[in-house]
């Protein structure tokens, strides 16, 4: 993209980065068709084409953006798929989240979505707060049509992305032992939302990992990863959700070597993936956080360097997997969960049009309510054309949204894993039980290599 900005314009480094970034689009229009907003709104601004040209235009003129430029950028899920496509390598993500950085400093969004943004900001992070708003929010489900009649269409997302039922406490150690030789020590970043939501996605984990040799270990002191914060724009917050992380996982390293910080819900892992991007600049937290990047990975990442000779069951089980957006195009994780499923005795399906957001896209589905159903209608009648018995996701947000309207049972890709080899069948596949085949076989943990 040709630009053309004075040098004066290029010492504020955040117009120096974006115009890098936007140089490198060559216009070539490949990315709309895999847009997920643009699917649904067939809007050139609403792809990332379109985006790019706004973002342009404001930093250029160094303008206050329209309420219409602000809308297109908003409207944005931040799936990349763009990025997947992109033949020039757009590095479409850091120059989306510096426009939002950019917007939440100069332009006035509408009351409601300014409000709403504080809540989303000020409660998902934090699972205490989480936990009381919950229980009030489910009193107030009843309401979600009235609010929506009277266009606070978020506050409606917001009541409606909450679960009907709470969920039990967790039930796995802060340290989960090894069972037998200890072969590897990992930390993990449970999530904010796993352990609300679906705590069994980690007891899985815990209880696979331990069988397989693997200790994993919670530290006390962890907090959200910071991508709530960060995807509404709220950067000093967001880099001091990363610093206070970063801190208590360098110090644990230091006392123990960790071989791998595992994570279950992929949002997360994509944001403690890019903490060496976030925490460039900061004074004595950018090799560290370089560090913390290098050894977090997915689940499916560590499992995979681990050799799990025989299954104990075998099924005749359909499984339409759900790539997350996050495990796809944000960390490029493909080839791991597919391939874990089919060596667990899985029939892998593969669901069309897989490359589109479900909608979920951490705050999206409550801030853009409309947008988020048409996807999610979208996506669930493509699963259904494959039909599968179950649906496997490596990422909570595409399970809480997904459940809401879906009638096949969606569980994490660790949970089908985990009953594979031995562990617990999840509560909603009990149905399936009677379709499995018990093998003799013994589990055998050979070695582990380099994660990939
Ligand atoms: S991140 Fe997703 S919604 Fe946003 S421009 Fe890229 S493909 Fe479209
Ligand atoms: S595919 Fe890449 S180079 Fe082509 S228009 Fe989209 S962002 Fe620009």
């Amino acid at each position: 993209m040709k630009t053309s900005y004075s040098p004066e314009q290029l010492k504020d480094p955040l117009v120096a980065q974006s115009e890098a970034i936007m140089r490198k689009c060559v216009h070539c229009g490949l990315c709309t068709a895999t847009c997920s907003s643009y699917v649904i709104l067939g809007d050139e601004r609403a792809s990332p084409r379109g985006r790019i040209y706004l973002i342009n235009r404001m930093m250029k003129n160094n303008e206050n953006p329209s309420r219409s430029s602000v809308g297109f950028l908003d409207n944005c899920l931040t799936c990349l798929s763009c990025m997947t496509t992109c033949p020039s390598g757009v590095d479409y993500v850091h120059l989306i989240d510096m426009a939002r950085a950019r917007i939440n400093k100069k332009a006035r969004r509408k009351l409601s979505s300014r409000l709403t943004r504080s809540v989303l900001a000020g409660l998902l992070p934090y699972p205490a707060r989480m936990k009381t708003a919950m229980k009030f929010g489910r009193l107030a489900r009843p309401l979600t049509r009235s609010f929506e009649k009277l266009g606070l269409t978020s506050i409606a997302g917001l009541l409606e992305a909450l679960p009907q039922k709470p969920a039990h406490s967790p039930r796995y150690e802060k340290r989960s032992p090894a069972k037998g030789k200890k072969l590897k020590l990992v930390a993990m970043l449970p999530g904010c939302a796993n352990d609300l939501l679906r705590p069994s996605i980690n007891e899985a984990t815990t209880a696979l990992l331990s069988r397989m040799g693997v200790e994993v270990i919670v530290p006390s002191g962890l907090g959200c990863c910071g991508a709530i914060e960060h995807h509404l724009g709220e950067q000093e917050k967001a880099i001091r959700s990363a610093r206070r992380n970063v801190d208590v996982l360098s110090k644990l390293h230091d006392e123990q070597p960790l071989d791998a910080i595992l994570i279950t819900a992929s949002g997360c892992g994509s944001m403690l993936k890019d903490y060496a991007h976030l925490l460039r600049n900061e004074e004595g937290y950018a090799k560290r956080a370089a560090d913390i990047a290098e050894l977090t990975h997915d689940v499916t990442q560590v499992l995979d360097a681990i050799t799990m000779l025989a299954p104990t069951q075998w099924s005749d089980i359909k499984v339409a997997y759900h790539g997350a957006c996050s495990l796809e195009h944000g960390q490029k994780v493909t080839k791991q969960p597919r391939s874990l499923l089919s060596k667990a005795g899985y029939t892998v399906l593969e669901v069309p049009e897989g490359h589109i957001c479900c909608g979920s896209a951490g705050t999206f589905s409550i801030m853009q309510p409309v947008i988020s159903k048409a996807l999610l209608t979208r996506k669930l009648n493509n699963i259904d054309k494959v039909e599968p018995d179950i649906i496997a996701a490596g990422n909570i947000g595409c399970i809480n949204h997904m459940t809401k309207k879906s009638d096949i049972p969606i569980v994490h890709t660790i949970e089908l894993l985990n009953w594979a080899y031995g562990g617990e069948c999840p509560r909603e596949l009990k149905h399936l039980e009677s379709r499995i085949q018990k093998i003799s076989g013994v589990m055998v943990v050979s070695r582990m290599d380099e994660y990939q």
